[in-house]
């Protein structure tokens, strides 16, 4: 029977875990009886450097029960960091990572299953309504999904970090050593065979989002610039354009100058400056983007720094 591994990052969430450790034991305890996976299985907390009463939660419940696990992570990596960290520390032939928060529907995880048997090796969970988000949320994430599709970044619509994954597919994501990670475009990058499950996306049961919206464009400004060169190309047309535009201008000018002379015209003169001034410096910033991620990558910082393991014993250690 195949181990699984249940990822949860978790980032100051003391308020829901009492509730998330309860769901997860009797989802994996039910998994265990119903000999659809190995009682070797195990839950793996990632606690991403809380300030909260997370790390105490985890610990008790760790403690108490073998079936848990934990990683303290050195200071807050972020949500994607986190997922990782679980993936490459935890040993198990199939790994799925989950929101602490219960808004992903855990039963799911049994139908993931399934498709694991079915001989596939990346199983995605897609979020079929989105009824529960703020009207924000479900618009912005709407467009976004369009946008990345224009811009040709390979991607499962309204698939967040909802995923199952066999030791096969998570061995060959090690192969991905990326920074600036966006791991829902990284994943369809690895091929193999995979499957989508559909579950309705419910309200947070407790607690406050911890992606507020700085995080959210960083995260989503990842997905455009780590996948696609269009914008970059978009600096180049624009540059013809307006090349071209200018020539237009510039055979009105001299029309104007041998037929009526010349008249300065200010106002015409400012707009055209400040036009292009601008033009120029949002065609630098684009450039400078992509550098700058250019720079983080040939750092090659480590992604997470795990700072203390909990309740790995031999088998969930080694692989
Ligand atoms: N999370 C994390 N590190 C962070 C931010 C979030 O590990 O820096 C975790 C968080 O605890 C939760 C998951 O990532 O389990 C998704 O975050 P959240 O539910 O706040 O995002 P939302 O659902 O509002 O987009
Ligand atoms: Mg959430």
């Amino acid at each position: 029977m195949k181990t699984l591994a249940i990822i949860l990052p978790c980032y100051n969430e003391e308020e829901i875990l009492p509730l998330t450790i309860r769901k997860m034991k009797t989802l994996l305890s039910g998994l265990i009886k119903a000999r659809k996976v190995s009682p070797r299985s195990r839950i793996c907390f990632v606690n991403d450097g809380s300030r909260d009463k997370t790390a105490e939660i985890i610990a008790a419940a760790c403690a108490k029960n073998k079936m848990f696990c934990a990683l303290n992570l050195s200071r807050n990596f972020g949500h994607q960091g986190a997922i990782l960290a679980g993936m490459y520390e935890v040993c198990a032939d199939i790994y799925v990572t989950i929101d602490a928060d219960l808004q992903d529907n855990p039963d799911c995880i049994n139908q993931m299953l399934e498709k694991i048997e079915e001989g596939c090796d990346i199983v995605y969970g897609v979020r079929d309504s989105r009824g529960t988000d703020t009207f924000f949320k479900r618009t912005s994430a709407t467009l976004y999904y369009r946008l990345l599709k224009w811009l040709g970044v390979n991607i499962v619509y309204n698939h967040a970090d909802f995923r199952m994954m066999t030791k096969r597919a998570v061995e060959t994501l090690k192969q991905f050593p990326e920074r600036n990670l966006f791991l829902r475009a990284i994943v369809p990058l690895l091929g193999f065979r995979s499957a989508t499950v559909y579950y309705d996306r419910t309200a947070r049961q407790a607690g406050e989002t911890k992606y507020p919206l700085s995080k959210m464009m960083a995260l989503a400004w990842n997905g455009v610039s780590n996948f696609s060169i269009v914008p970059l190309r978009m600096v180049t047309f624009l540059g013809f354009a307006i090349c071209f535009l200018s020539l237009i201008f510039l055979c009105f000018v001299i029309y104007r100058w041998s037929v009526r002379g010349t008249i300065v015209g200010w106002a015409s003169l400012v707009t055209i400056i400040t036009v292009f001034s601008g033009v120029q410096l949002v065609s630098l910033g684009i450039i400078g983007e992509y550098l700058a991620k250019v720079f983080v990558e040939v750092k090659k910082r480590p992604l997470f720094i795990v700072e203390k393991k909990i309740g790995f014993d031999r088998e969930t250690q080694d692989c």
